[in-house]
Formats: structure tokens, C-alpha cells, sequence
């Protein structure tokens, strides 16, 4: 070794720097000959190779960018696996600055580049936060494979980025890729964590049409999952219809989604259904049992509930919760009380939701003292927070104890927009007027300046006073903040298909039908003793006519009259709703349930109604 050295130092030369590094300890040691080189003659990449394999044996990958500046400064184009190992070292050290000059020359590089060196390319940029260079560092591969694939997009999905992997689906077609489960199976993760339907349809369409690819249950799952966070019941469907068509594994997971997607939209044949095709250890699983329980809560059905519930061997307290839940959203507040009770004798103690739930049964059956008694419970259990007090608001209010619930609601010094919205209904519901338009202009000053819900209680109650100039006022606050009022839309299922309507929808196929079933209803309704209620409509209508005809082209009441058309005479009928049902439309069907002797169900975005025999569950409290 010394006469190494020794030779060494009399004539340097690139091969026997090469050798001497490779012999050294530490950096310094080679750092030495590699200047004692540079003053005699120029290194080439093995000088440099050699170096940096040291340093990566080493573990000392913070010199790599001293190396890297040496390639620079000799102008010596590094090979493919020297390249790898700076991208490695790059990495590992966390050197951003590094890692941008090796992209830099990379993309220079007229070679074919390998998809190893550019994944590890897209994992350090990755770990280093810099998406944008990830993704360039992608773009510059001329045939991605599927671990590179792989690693761009949990690039978009760890950096919070999913919605773009879409960019890396069209990559995916273009290159006509072979597709596997690893990569189509972060893409509809990525799908679901970017909730985008349009890219669910595209990847379902894609099983569709490649019948030689399967991919596994889950993913199927997860393109279900983005369709049911878009209320796409009807696509949802069709996805499970295909997982049957292929004889793929419907997990239980994916029942209890179904199950609980089909109660938010309304979806009543597509939930019996569900429920038929379900074993009876099925129907004792507790999460299924849950769902089921929730659902005919929703639909309306809190006798299917109990059955489900009774199932359950030993339910837990989401079970417990779900049928209080259900008993007590349908009316039947005593009963969810008993239930509470009943949970706490068998030594199951109450959270948050619990509380919630059962003071809304509370609420919705006027149980005044039994409301305050369980809130005061939860506050010393440390649980009543803002969703406890706005139950306790909503049943106050419903009382007419509205001096009251003014005052807790103040003294709780809260300032959420959903307590603060519940005392505005419950001043509209018991006509409080002043003292409503008094607290609305109160919320848009000091709780939420563009809160569009509010916007629109203020602006009807407004014109239930007939005050004009006060419709105006807030028409000019709405525009001066740019607040627009959400649109209501309502949906309807029949024969398994999900109808969609806004307010004077032109678009249906049987719009003809459809409004002169209205007109027709409507004749009969004014015999019955029918009168509109138009001092809800803020819209600048002169006529009476005008705001007649404006309130029979509502959504729900097209939605209702599709309903009556089409399905059989004395069927119950299921309406989902995205915002509060108005004045109108509701006492509208509650004459419309006597006229035709059916239920009509409403779910609207404060809560569900059931119509039934000319009454509505919610005691015209909503
Ligand atoms: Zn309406
Ligand atoms: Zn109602």
C-alpha cells in the first residue's frame, strides 16, 4: 500500500487516484489524493465514481454535491449508475439543491432513461415536498413502468395533491400501459381521496372495457366510495352490479357504504333490495346491522330499525346510537329516551354523538324538560358542546321559549354558524319577526358575514312582513359579498333510477306531464281549501299569479309529481332534498299525502318529514 502511495505521489495519474480512494477510511483521506490529481492532471468519472462509492459506503452522503460540482467543473458526463448513485445520496442527505441539478442534467441527457433512476427521482423529490419536480422528473420517461407509476402518484397523494393523478391516468392511456392492480389500485385511492366522480367513471369504464384486467374488490370499493361522496347512487350501482357480473367479492365494508349511501339519497328500492341479498350472519353483523338501522331511521320505517337492532347480540355504542337515532327522528321521542336509558343500565356510557342524537329525538317530540335534563348530564359528563346546545335551542324554540334560547345561545359565547342558524328558524317558526331579523343582521355582522343560509331566513322573513324594502336590503348585502343562494335541488328514485330537478326544470323527458299532473293537483287542492303561501317568495314578482306559478315549479314539488305518475297507486314516496323544503311546498304535501292517501318522505337539509294522512312528522316545526 505505501509503495502505492509512494509511486503514486511521484507520477498521478486517474487510475491510480481511482485505487487509492477506493482504499481510503474517510472523505478526507480521499479528498487529499484527489487534489494532489487535480494539480497534475484532470480526473475523469472513475476518479469520481470511485469517490462517490466511498461516500456511499461510508454512509458520508453529504459531500456528494462536492462531488457533483467536480462533474461540473471537468465537464465529465456521468453513467447511468453513477447517475443512480447521486440521486441515491441526494436523497438520503435531503440535498434539494442537489437533487434540482441532477434533474436538470438529466433532462439533458439524450440516452434512453431508466425508470429505476427516475422513480428514485420522483421519491427524493417526493420527500423533499417539490411536486413540480417530481412530476418533471416523470414526464421526462419515455416508458414508465408500474413501480413508476406507482410512485408518481403516491407522490400527488402524500403531498396532498390526488386530483392530480388524473394527469398520470391520461399518461397511463396514451402509453397504452398494461395496466396491474398496484398502480390501478393508487388510482382509485387517489380518486377517492380527490372525491372526483368524473375520474371514477373514467377508471370504471376502464374494467369495463378491459374484461381480461380484474382488479381487486377493493378498488371496485373505492370507485364506489367517490360515486356515494357525490350522492351517485344510480353509478354506484352499476358499479356493484358489475362486481357481481364478475363473481368479485362484495365485502361487508362495501355493504354497509351501499347501505348507508342509498339512506342519504332517498334510495328505497335500491336499499331493500340491498337489504334482501344479505345472509342472516350478515343481518347479525353488527356494522351491517348499523347500517340498516340508519337507513329505515331514514326512510321512515323505526319498527325495521328495532328489528335490526334486536338482531345484534351485543351491540356497541354506535349501534345504540344508531337506533335512538332512528326511533327518535321518526317521532317517537319517549321511545329513544327508554333506549337511552336502557344503554346506560347495560353499562354502556353515552358520548357525544349519543347526546346529540338523543336530544334531537327530544327536540322533535317537544320534550322540553327531558332536553334541559340530559343536556345539563352531558355538560357534567364534560360532552355538551355546540351540537348539544343547538339541539337544546332547537327544542326551546319549538316550545316558543325563544327569550331563552336567545339567551343561552348569547351567554355560551359560541360562535357556530349551526347553533346560531337554529335560533334564527326557531324565531321564523314561531313568528317572531322582529326579533329573528334583529338576530339575522346580528349573525351577519359578528358570527358569519357570508352565510348564504342566513341570507335567505333573513330575506323571507323580510317578506312575511311584506316589508319589501327589507328584501331589497338583503338582496344588496348578498351581492355587495358575493353570496349566492345554493339552488335547491331535489331528487327522486323510481325503478331505480335517480331523477334530478331544480326549480322550473325544463329538462325532464315528461316535463309535459309532469307539469300538468301540477296544474291538475293543484286544481284539486284549491277545492280543498288549498291557499298558497306566497310571502315566502323574495323574488321580484309583481303579480299574485306570478308568485303562484313561480312556487308550483319548486324541485320537490316536480320530484313529487314524477312520484305520483310513475310509481303505484298508495306506494309511499321518497324525496331527497339538498336545502330546507319552503313554506309552501310543505303545506303542499301535507295536503297532497291526504288527497292521494300515500306517505311522502322528505329529507331535506334540516331534517325529514313524513307526510302522511295531511300531517307532517315535524309538527310544522322545520
Ligand atoms: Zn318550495
Ligand atoms: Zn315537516
Amino acid at each position: 500500500m505505501e509503495e502505492a502511495e509512494k509511486y503514486y505521489n511521484e507520477s498521478p495519474d486517474s487510475a491510480g487516484a481511482a485505487f487509492l480512494i477506493s482504499k481510503q477510511n474517510d472523505f478526507s483521506g480521499a479528498l487529499k489524493i484527489f487534489k494532489t490529481l487535480e494539480t497534475n492532471s484532470e480526473p475523469n468519472i472513475a476518479v469520481i465514481r470511485s469517490m462517490l462509492k466511498l461516500c456511499t459506503v461510508r454512509r458520508q452522503h453529504k459531500h456528494a454535491e462536492t462531488l457533483w460540482s467536480y462533474l461540473e467543473k471537468y465537464k465529465l458526463e456521468p453513467d447511468e449508475i453513477t447517475l443512480d448513485t447521486f440521486v441515491t445520496s441526494a436523497t438520503i442527505s435531503k440535498n434539494a439543491v442537489l437533487l434540482t441539478k441532477i434533474l436538470h442534467l438529466w433532462k439533458t441527457l439524450p440516452k434512453i432513461k431508466p425508470n429505476i433512476t427516475g422513480t428514485k427521482l420522483i421519491n427524493g423529490f417526493t420527500e423533499l415536498n417539490r411536486l413540480d419536480f417530481a412530476f418533471d422528473a416523470f414526464n421526462t420517461l419515455t416508458a414508465p413502468d408500474s413501480i413508476t407509476y406507482t410512485s408518481i402518484i403516491s407522490a400527488f397523494r402524500k403531498l396532498m395533491k390526488p386530483e392530480r393523478a388524473i394527469e398520470v391516468w391520461k399518461v397511463i392511456l396514451k402509453q397504452k400501459f398494461k395496466m396491474d392492480k398496484f398502480v390501478f389500485g393508487s388510482l382509485t385511492s387517489a380518486c377517492v381521496e380527490a372525491a372526483n366522480s368524473d375520474f371514477a367513471k373514467d377508471l370504471f369504464a376502464y374494467i369495463q372495457t378491459n374484461k381480461h384486467f380484474e382488479p381487486p374488490s377493493v378498488c371496485y370499493a373505492q370507485i364506489i366510495k367517490t360515486f356515494l361522496a357525490n350522492k351517485m347512487i344510480d353509478n354506484a350501482f352499476d358499479v356493484l352490479q358489475t362486481m357481481k357480473d364478475r363473481r368479485v367479492q362484495v365485502s361487508d365494508n362495501t355493504s354497509v357504504m351501499l347501505i348507508t349511501g342509498c339512506a342519504d339519497t332517498m334510495s328505497r328500492q335500491k336499499g331493500a333490495a340491498m337489504e334482501m341479498t344479505l345472509t342472516d350472519k350478515q343481518l347479525k353483523d353488527q356494522y351491517i346491522a348499523t347500517s340498516l338501522i340508519y337507513m329505515h331511521g331514514k326512510f321512515g320505517y323505526p319498527e325495521k330499525s328495532l328489528q335490526a337492532f334486536e338482531r345484534v347480540s351485543n351491540p356497541d355504542i354506535v349501534t345504540w346510537t344508531a337506533a335512538i337515532q332512528a326511533v327518535g327522528m321518526n317521532g317517537l321521542g319517549k321511545e329513544a329516551i327508554k333506549l337511552f336509558s336502557m344503554m346506560q343500565s347495560n353499562g354502556i356510557t353515552p358520548n357525544d354523538k349519543t347526546y346529540a342524537v338523543v336530544m334531537s329525538a327530544c327536540s322533535h317530540n317537544g320534550l322540553v324538560l327531558e332536553a334541559m335534563d340530559i343536556y345539563s348530564q352531558a355538560k357534567k359528563s364534560s360532552i355538551g358542546g355546540d351540537v348539544h346546545l343547538t339541539c337544546l335551542i332547537d327544542t326551546l324554540g319549538r316550545a316558543g321559549e325563544l327569550e331563552k334560547a336567545e339567551k343561552m345561545t348569547t351567554e355560551s359565547g359560541s360562535k357556530d354558524i349551526v347553533l346560531w342558524r337554529s335560533l334564527l328558524s326557531a324565531c321564523f317558526n314561531q313568528r317572531d319577526i322582529t326579533r329573528g331579523i334583529r338576530l339575522g343582521w346580528y349573525i351577519l355582522e359578528n358570527i358569519s358575514h357570508k352565510d348564504s343560509a342566513t341570507c335567505v331566513q333573513l330575506s323571507n322573513m323580510y317578506a312575511l312582513a311584506g316589508d319589501r324594502s327589507g328584501v331589497d336590503r338583503v338582496r344588496r348585502y348578498m351581492s355587495a359579498k358575493n353570496i349566492e343562494k345554493i339552488p335547491g335541488i331535489s331528487f327522486i328514485e323510481i325503478n331505480g333510477v335517480t331523477h334530478r330537478f331544480v326549480a322550473n326544470d325544463d329538462n325532464h323527458p315528461m316535463r309535459d306531464k309532469i307539469h300538468s299532473k301540477l296544474d291538475e293537483m293543484f286544481d284539486q287542492l284549491r277545492n280543498e281549501g288549498f291557499v298558497h303561501d306566497t310571502s315566502g317568495v323574495t323574488r321580484n314578482l309583481s303579480t299574485q299569479q306570478e308568485k303562484i306559478e313561480h312556487l308550483c315549479r319548486h324541485s320537490e314539488k316536480l320530484a313529487l309529481a314524477l312520484g305520483l305518475l310513475e310509481t303505484p297507486e298508495g306506494a309511499d314516496i321518497m324525496i331527497n332534498k339538498n336545502v330546507r323544503m319552503c313554506q309552501d311546498c310543505h303545506t303542499a304535501t301535507k295536503f297532497i299525502s291526504k288527497i292521494v292517501n300515500r306517505t311522502i318522505i322528505v329529507g331535506d337539509a334540516n331534517r325529514t318529514h313524513h307526510f302522511k294522512e295531511g300531517r307532517c312528522s315535524c309538527n310544522d316545526y322545520y
